[in-house]
């Protein structure tokens, strides 16, 4: 049996899932250098979303919002209301 776990480089959360985990990819570059790819450094990491959240590293429209959004009606729904709606609104 293969187990993968997912680690977060910089707090040490660890997961089952790669779900909720950011690569994170970082390059130095000294300011005014001319010469390109001369002191250039890169690093990559991966981050759990609680580390992402602290350096307000994630989109607007988190997961945690996205989850509170109403889902759309299902067409049982609307015809139940367009039912309801002709029975109280008789012609
Ligand atoms: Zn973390």
């Amino acid at each position: 049996m293969i187990v993968t776990t997912y680690t977060c480089d910089r707090c040490n959360h660890s997961q089952d899932e790669g779900s909720q985990m950011w690569e994170i990819e970082l390059t130095r570059k000294e300011k005014g250098l001319k010469f390109m790819g001369a002191q250039k450094t890169k690093l990559n990491a991966l981050w759990c979303r609680s580390c992402m959240e602290a350096h307000d590293l994630l989109p607007s429209a988190s997961l945690k919002e996205v989850e509170n959004i109403k889902p759309p009606p299902t067409i049982e729904d609307i015809i139940q209301e367009m039912i309801e709606d002709a029975l109280s609104n008789p012609i």
